[in-house]
């Protein structure tokens, strides 16, 4: 797991390629992840899921305020 769950907000005027990676483009791995659900239509949580996107086995899930690293 090589990537951080939260993405940092470019400057305002990071330029239009910066810009267009940060809104359009993910890591897509094969395998295991930890990705950032929100329960947007229930309680509002935000959640770290750990998985697998092969199998679609999944191994836990914590809410990110606890999980170190998570957020900003
Ligand atoms: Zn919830």
């Amino acid at each position: 797991m090589g990537h951080a769950l939260a993405l940092e907000r470019p400057a305002p005027d990071a330029g239009a390629q910066v810009w267009d990676d940060y809104v359009h483009n993910r890591e897509n791995p094969a395998g295991e992840t930890r990705d950032l659900w929100y329960h947007g239509l229930g309680c509002g949580a935000w959640l770290v899921v750990h998985r697998n996107t092969v199998t679609h086995e999944i191994y836990g899930a914590a809410l990110a305020r606890d999980v170190k690293g998570a957020g900003q």
